[in-house]
């Protein structure tokens, strides 16, 4: 039996790795969904290949293009942001890829969940944002979150088969990203060339950016947190340049165990299609001749001062993490569109989740209005600073 996939972000970079997995293992695959935002073209490219039952273009605008190209065949087309939530409803799908960018990616997931869908969760952000939300609402289906993101695909491929054995801690290896070993006076004047040309990983530019700045570490923690539901003292935070050791649990007895491996998206997003089975594959192989020397330091929280805030906005809890998210959307944003300096991403977030208010409990509801209200709030403070 072949496992259906709806892939949600199928154009960006998980969601087209996630087809190059899919297409060297056509016995085991089949779409059942394609998704993209913008990038048409590639999703009507995509669409011929594997002939999706359905293809969904979140920009209205692109909706012509897509049914124009499309409309001859069997393929269902449809268009905005509610169609992708109600999607993911359909009876033959098995397994939901949310590999979208950002807050967006919230809806469809939750209603993914609600309807009982596993997900291979790569939308890190749903979880910074929801995480109480999702997971309550997971255990109460008995849906499956497998974890895309190589350090929790790394801490979920430790714990298999130690499900009674408690967690320590475990260490999220960062690689520290372009900046590494930089000091603010340089950071001021960083460009967002400098800041897209990630040392080991290739990925998409939000993300990237979230890596030069520490945020994606930020985030990682508080998903890890949702993930493996950990205390934020269990959660700790590693810099470790050559990104080989992709994460490590440590259990009660001291007894510490690693994920290794090239860097390659590929892996983890492999393993969440085909969990718990292993199959093979011709990534490329690990050679200790290339590797030396793997080396491990503490994270310069004095110049990236955003693992700092996530942490912060982790113990705050509530809607706080949410306003974290959303702030770092608007200023990463702000900032490839050349509207405030590196620095400033930060001064953005911390202005905005030292001025959101609490809300413990929040409800779906809330968590859109916070985002909503932090967004406004930091483009109004970044208009300011302009
Ligand atoms: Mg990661």
């Amino acid at each position: 039996m072949k496992k259906n996939i709806a892939i949600l972000g199928s154009t960006g970079s998980i969601g087209s790795q996630a087809i190059e997995v899919i297409r060297s293992n056509p016995e085991l695959f089949s779409i059942e969904v394609l998704s993209a935002q913008n990038n048409y073209k590639k999703l009507i490219e995509q669409a011929g290949e594997f002939q999706p039952n359905v293809v969904v273009i979140g920009n209205e605008k692109h909706y012509k293009k897509v049914k124009s190209e499309l409309g001859n065949t069997d393929i269902k087309i449809f268009s905005g942001e509610d169609a992708l939530s109600q999607i993911v409803e359909f009876d033959n799908i098995d397994l939901v890829l949310t590999a979208m960018v950002g807050f967006s990616g919230l809806k469809p997931t939750l209603n993914a969940i609600a309807h009982g869908k596993n997900i291979a969760l790569a939308n890190k952000e749903t979880l910074v944002v929801a995480g109480d939300l999702i997971t309550k609402l997971a255990r109460e289906k008995g849906v499956n979150i497998y974890p895309v993101d190589s350090e929790h695909s790394a801490i979920f491929q430790c714990i298999a088969g130690e499900f009674d054995n408690p967690i320590e801690c475990i260490y999220l290896t960062a690689s520290g990203g372009p900046f590494r070993g930089k000091n603010k006076k340089s950071l001021a004047n960083a460009t967002k060339e400098a800041a897209l040309k990630h040392p080991n990983w290739d990925m998409g530019s939000k993300i990237t950016v979230d890596s030069a700045s520490m945020m994606n570490k930020g985030l990682e923690v508080i998903e890890a947190k949702w993930l493996f539901a950990l205390k934020p003292q269990q959660i700790k935070v590693i810099v470790h340049p050559q990104s080989i050791i992709h994460s490590i649990v440590q259990f009660q007895d001291g007894s510490m165990k690693a994920q290794m491996g090239l860097p390659d998206m590929k892996l983890p997003i492999q393993y969440a299609l085909t969990y718990p089975k292993r199959i093979k594959s011709s990534f490329p192989r690990f050679n200790f001749a290339d590797y030396p020397e793997l080396t491990f330091e503490k994270p310069d929280t004095e110049t990236f001062k955003n693992l700092e805030l996530a942490y912060k906005a982790m113990e705050k809890g509530g809607n706080i993490p949410c306003a974290l998210n959303a702030a770092n959307e608007i200023a990463v944003s702000a900032f490839l569109d050349d509207n405030i300096n590196f620095l400033q991403i930060s001064d953005v977030i911390e202005y905005c989740i030292e001025n959101t208010k609490l809300i413990t409990q929040p409800l779906y509801e809330d968590y859109h209005k916070t985002d909503n209200e932090t967004r406004q709030f930091a483009n109004e403070y970044i208009n300011k600073l302009k």
